[in-house]
Order: structure tokens, then C-alpha cells, then sequence
């Protein structure tokens, strides 16, 4: 009941929706919200009622059609529900963008808010009779599914880079989630909602969606000229508009409906669309044209891939090869931090992990096509530090298919341990081991990365550029103009800019050998995280830390050692032995299989950077217009650099992050912890 669903969002969790089935006008089975009862959509014809209410009387047609090369046009929707709006909308910008060449750099980016979103089966079922009815939207709808979140509150950033649409699903009430959409005031034109879809269930069902701080936020998200549609034409509705600075006009309802709204933004207080229009895009300091990227370890790569996907052309620095530093160990275990679930949407692991998993199943398409090895191995994994950590009771507010608890003999099965007593630990379904190189291999194939070896010693901010020198491998100076630039460089950061805060520098060595079969027999099946982390993986061709005799052969690999304060990188014996006692003392029944001379294992150092609050650094320098910094991930780098990525090439775009206004904060780089000395 919705009094129940009240009290659980409380709690942040989310109240899955109950559909139930009706049969419309002409024999079609259609969904109603068992909450509500009200309609998803017009009984008469969804599609075409979404066409004509929202695209339509919103001038979707035209205003996409003629948007500047780079340039992002903002949807936002109250009440995502099936989805259906979304797709017309898809539908219609992928037909646009195949007539209209210049869109092809132009960017959609629909932004949507659900309080009780459909759960995957329901949501399944509704479209694939959609897909029947309409089989030009059969293709959008099985990307799509395929990219739906769990339902966990937050947002969720779901990226289809070849039609240039990103949808942000924000789970959980929609007023809040609005107020969380940060307005950064400092960029010119500051990000707006183009176009608003109002389709909450019919006010007299559900007041909550045109509620005054709705209505509120609307006002403080839109610009000049921003329009609104709505197939409501209730007072309620008329009041809440024309109140926060929209001009009304009613207009014919679609089907048997006599009236619906549309609206005009006439009151905002930022620049008119037509206005942020009419500076050509590419010569706007906020569409670069060009960005450099230093440092070419996981944020470096990542931060190039989310401009390059924005039309910019990116020339990606470092005095090494791509990976050469603590990103580029033969294996990552991608697996959540696992949090109490009250504040998992502003849990920057648990939402990095989600948008992660899904960009890199998304990579795999790409990488396969390439003959590059998968960027994800989706394996599972075990967690068995959970009952210290948040308990078990904790687990069981998170969905299932993000984290569960096994009993003995499922845990058993799933990880190969005999002895050990591994019931009630949390099993992670989704987790799975990410190959740095197959990763760095696919983003360095996008045509607008160039890679170049250079070893930057100065960065200087020009009023309309930046000037970047350094030596290139023959030790001949270079300099490189661009737009602007983003320091990636780890704990070297500081050195090309003193004002990015000087991190801690923890060296870590991961060891690896070559098993036997019998050892093989009995090590773990799959990943384990205990006090570090432990797992097999099959050494693949581009795998370029293993020596010959390890090529095609299975590996076992355990990680990591932790030591504060030591750059150094060279392998050393004793951390092979505290990764092999750490996981001895975690499973003891590992004593007598993982071999006690390891003489003949391999290892990778590298120094990860950390700040004090443990939050990585991204976003604008102080006092900079062209410095940006994507630092200090830790030891996380491969679960949040990917939407650490988008939030900032957004924020250097001027579009909506995916990151609240807080997170922000928490992230940007002259934060108040990091304004105090290094203790
Ligand atoms: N646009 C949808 C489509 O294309 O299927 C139909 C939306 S339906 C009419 C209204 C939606 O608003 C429902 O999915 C409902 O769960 C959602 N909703 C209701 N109250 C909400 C709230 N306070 N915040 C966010 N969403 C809410």
C-alpha cells in the first residue's frame, strides 16, 4: 500500500511496483499500477499518446532536429513507469540523427524520476507486447532491458553511446530526487531541462507529482523558453505551472481527452535556450574541442572515453605506456562496498559499481567485435567479511540479484571450499573480474583517443587555452595546445599542480602463480574477499604482465598488500607471504593447498593515492577555468572512475551529473579536508 511504501522510503528502500493486468479498447492486455489503480498509459494507444501529449507538443520534432553539432538537449519526465515515453522519444532521435548529419555529435540526455519502478519480469513482459505491437521499437526496447538497474534507490546512469542518448533513472521520490540535480551557477549557460514530460498518474490518484515541491523544482531546473506537456489539464496542474513562471495553453487532449497542457518557461531566471543556442556550440568554452588528458591509468582512460563520446577529441598523455601504473595489474575484482542500504544512493562504491558492471557488459559488445579479450568475467563472488561489516539482517534489504546470502551447501558449490563454513556470507552475482588491458585496448580503438608518450613537467592556463610541455621519448621538448586539461595523474598529480591536494601514497603488490592441477582442484572457484582478495583467473592473449610459461595457463591470483608511504615498485618476497597468510588466516583450509614456496611467483607493485576522507578528487580546480582533476581512487579505481568520468565531463559540459550536489561536494577538489596539512 502506498502508507507501507511511505514508511520503507524512509529507509531508502525501494517499493517495487505491483502491476496488474486490464484489456484495453481493442483486446490488448495492458498494465495498471495495482498501487494507484490508474493507467501507465491511454488505453487507446500509448505509443501514439505519447507521440502527440509529450513529443509532439514539447516540438520534440523540430527543436532536436535543429540542435549544433555538440550541443545536449535535457528531457526531464515525472513517472518513468513502463517506459514508453522514453522509447518514443529513442525512437524518434535515432530516425532524426540518420536524416539530419550534423546531430551526429549533438547529445539527448533524458533524464526520468520513479518512486515504485516496474520490477525486470513485469517490466519485460509490458514490452515485449510492445515490441509485437510496434516492432519498430523492438530493438530499443531489448537494449534497453538489458541495461534496466537493479532497483535500488539512487541514480542510475544507463549510457547507449552509438545513438548518443544518456538516460539517468533517478529511483526514489521524485521531488527529491530533483532537488538533488545540481545547478552549477559558474558554468555558462548552467545545465537546464529543456523539456519537461508530466505524467504522473492523474492528480486525483496521486497528488504526489504535482505537489508545490514539484512544481518548485521545475521552476529551478528550467531556463528561458523551457516547455512543458502534460496530458492532465486539471486545475491543480494549471495553478502549479502558471504559479512558478510558465505561461499555459490548453489545447485538444489526445484520444477522447477534451484537454491537455502545454507550457512555456517565461520567468527563469537563467539564459533562454535560444540564447545558449545561438553561441555556436564548438566555439562555447563549455564544447571544447579538444581536451588533454594526463595520466593514462584507469581515470585517465575513462575520463578520455566520456569526452570522447561527447564529440571532443582527446590527446591522452603519459610518460609510460597506457597502464603503466597501479591500474594495470593483470586482474581487478569489481565487487560492491557493500553499505547500509538508508544511504546507498549517496554511496559513491555502490553506485560506481552499478554504472561500472554495466558500462563494462556494454564494452564487451565492443571488445568482441575487436578480437580484444572480454573487459568483464562475470564470475560471482564471495564476501566474508560481511557479518563484521554491515551484518547479515543488512543484506536482505538489497535486491537479489545485487546481493544475496547462500546457505552451506550453495556457498560451498559456488566458491569450492570444503571445510570452511561460508553459509551466511554475502554472495555478489554480479560481480566479476575486469582485464585492465582488454578495457584500455577497446577505449584506445575510439577514433577521437590519441594516445601519445610524453612526460609533462608544466601546464600553463592561457585566458583561452592550455598549454601543456613535456618530453617525448627521443627527450625532444613538445607542447600541446587545448581547450582545457585533466590531471590524471595519481600521487604525481600534485607535482604538475600544486593545488591538487599532495595524496597519501600506499604502495600495493599483487602476487600470481601458476597452479597445479591438483592445487587447482582446491583453490577457490571463484573470487573470495576476506581482509584482501583471492582468485583464479585464465591468463588471455594482450595479457601484458605475465611471463611466457603463464600464457594460456589457469593463474591464481591473490592481492594486496597495503604499505603506506613507499613508492617503491619493485616485487618483493615477504608481500607474496603476507597476501599467501592473509589468506590462510581468513580460510585456513588453504594452508595445505596454496603452495608454501613462493619463490616462483609473480607480482605487480604499484602505488595508489588516497586522500584522507578516502573520496577520490574530481571536478575544477580552484581559481581555474581550464584545470580539471580525476584523482586519488585508491584502490577503487575500476568500480567509480567510470561515473566519476561522466559526473566530470558533464560538469565541463554543463550538463546534469549523474552525481548529487552533495556527492560533489564530498568530491571537488578544494573540499575542506583537503585544505588541511597531510597528517
Ligand atoms: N511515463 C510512463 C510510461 O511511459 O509508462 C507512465 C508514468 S505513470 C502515468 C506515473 C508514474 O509515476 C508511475 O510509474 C508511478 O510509480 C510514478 N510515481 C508516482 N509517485 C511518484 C513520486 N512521488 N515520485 C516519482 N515517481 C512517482
Amino acid at each position: 500500500t502506498p502508507a507501507q511504501s511511505k514508511n520503507a522510503n524512509s529507509l531508502n528502500i525501494i517499493t517495487p511496483a505491483k502491476i496488474d493486468w486490464q484489456v484495453d479498447d481493442t483486446g490488448n492486455q495492458v498494465p495498471v499500477s495495482g498501487e494507484f489503480g490508474d493507467v501507465y498509459f491511454s488505453h487507446a494507444d500509448g505509443l501514439a499518446e505519447s507521440r502527440y501529449v509529450f513529443l509532439a507538443h514539447n516540438q520534440l520534432p523540430e527543436r532536436l532536429a535543429s540542435l549544433a553539432p555538440k550541443q545536449c538537449f535535457t528531457i526531464a519526465e515525472l513517472g518513468f513507469g513502463t517506459g514508453l515515453n522514453l522509447l518514443a522519444t529513442w525512437l524518434l532521435w535515432r530516425q532524426l540523427r540518420e536524416t539530419h548529419p550534423q546531430l551526429a555529435t549533438a547529445r539527448l540526455h533524458f533524464i526520468t524520476t520513479e518512486k515504485f519502478p516496474i520490477p525486470l519480469a513485469d517490466l519485460t513482459h509490458i514490452l515485449t507486447l510492445w515490441a509485437q505491437r510496434a516492432p519498430e521499437l523492438a530493438e530499443l526496447i531489448a537494449s534497453f532491458l538489458a541495461a534496466y538497474p537493479p532497483l535500488i534507490a539512487g541514480s542510475h546512469r544507463l549510457n547507449f553511446f552509438d545513438d548518443n542518448l544518456t538516460v539517468d533513472m533517478w529511483f526514489g521520490d521524485a521531488a527529491e530526487s530533483l532537488s538533488k540535480l545540481a545547478l552549477d551557477t559558474s558554468i555558462e549557460p548552467p545545465p537546464c531541462v529543456n523539456a519537461w514530460f508530466l505524467d504522473g498518474f492523474a492528480p486525483s490518484c496521486n497528488s504526489t507529482l504535482w505537489a508545490e515541491d514539484i512544481f518548485t523544482q521545475i521552476k529551478r531546473l528550467s531556463c528561458q523558453d523551457t516547455t512543458s506537456a502534460t496530458y492532465s489539464s486539471a486545475g491543480i496542474v494549471k495553478r502549479g505551472l502558471r504559479e512558478h513562471g510558465f505561461e499555459i495553453n490548453k489545447v485538444k487532449g489526445f484520444g477522447r481527452k477534451n484537454q491537455m497542457l502545454t507550457a512555456v518557461m517565461t520567468d527563469a531566471a537563467c539564459l533562454s535556450e535560444s540564447d545558449s543556442q545561438s553561441k555556436p556550440a564548438n566555439s562555447a568554452y563549455n564544447a571544447p574541442d579538444h581536451s588533454i588528458v594526463i595520466g593514462a591509468g584507469v581515470s585517465g582512460l575513462l575520463t578520455a572515453w566520456s569526452l570522447a563520446n561527447r564529440g571532443i577529441q582527446v590527446t591522452l598523455l603519459d610518460k609510460s605506456a597506457p597502464l603503466a601504473g597501479a591500474s594495470g595489474n593483470p586482474r581487478a575484482l569489481l565487487a560492491p562496498k557493500m553499505t547500509p542500504i538508508h544511504h546507498v544512493d549517496e554511496h559513491l562504491h555502490t553506485m560506481g559499481y552499478l554504472y561500472s558492471s554495466r558500462l563494462y557488459r556494454v564494452l564487451n559488445e565492443t571488445a568482441a567485435q575487436q578480437n580484444i579479450a572480454p573487459i568483464l568475467e562475470p564470475t560471482g563472488a564471495l564476501d566474508l567479511l560481511i557479518k563484521a561489516n554491515i551484518g547479515t539482517a543488512q543484506i536482505a534489504d538489497y535486491p537479489n540479484d545485487m546481493a544475496t546470502t547462500l546457505s552451506l551447501t550453495q556457498a560451498q558449490h559456488a566458491s569450492g571450499l570444503k571445510t570452511q563454513d561460508v553459509s551466511e556470507n554475502l554472495y555478489l552475482p554480479q560481480s566479476g573480474l575486469v582485464n585492465p588491458q582488454a578495457l584500455k585496448n577497446t577505449i584506445l580503438t575510439h577514433p577521437l583517443i590519441h594516445f601519445q608518450q610524453l612526460a609533462v613537467n608544466n601546464i600553463s592556463e592561457m585566458e583561452s587555452h592550455v598549454c601543456i610541455e613535456g618530453y617525448d621519448q627521443n627527450q625532444e621538448m613538445i607542447s600541446i595546445t587545448a581547450d582545457n586539461v585533466v590531471v590524471c595523474a595519481a600521487f604525481e598529480s600534485h607535482q604538475l599542480d600544486q593545488r591538487i591536494f599532495d595524496c597519501r601514497k600506499i604502495r600495493g603488490q599483487l602476487s600470481w602463480f601458476t597452479p597445479t592441477a591438483e592445487q587447482l582442484a582446491n583453490l577457490p572457484k571463484i573470487p573470495l574477499k576476506y581482509s584482501g582478495y583471492c582468485t583464479p583467473f585464465t591468463a588471455q592473449a594482450g595479457d601484458e604482465n605475465l611471463n611466457d610459461t603463464a600464457k594460456g595457463q589457469p593463474q591464481f591470483l591473490l592481492g594486496a598488500s597495503f604499505i603506506r608511504n613507499d613508492t617503491n615498485t619493485d616485487i618483493r618476497e615477504e608481500e607474496h607471504q603476507i597476501s599467501r597468510d592473509k589468506l590462510v588466516t581468513a580460510i585456513p583450509e588453504m594452508a595445505s593447498v596454496v603452495p608454501t614456496d613462493i619463490s616462483g611467483w609473480q607480482g605487480r607493485a604499484g602505488v595508489r593515492t588516497q586522500t584522507p576522507d578516502y573520496h577520490p578528487i574530481v571536478g575544477q580546480l580552484i581559481d581555474s577555468e581550464r584545470v580539471w582533476v580525476m584523482s586519488a581512487m585508491g584502490a577503487k579505481g575500476y568500480a567509480i572512475a567510470p561515473l566519476c568520468a561522466e559526473a566530470l565531463v558533464d560538469r565541463m559540459l554543463g550538463s546534469f551529473t549523474p552525481l548529487s550536489t552533495a556527492m560533489l561536494a564530498r568530491l571537488a577538489p578544494n573540499r575542506t579536508r583537503l585544505q588541511t596539512p597531510l597528517t
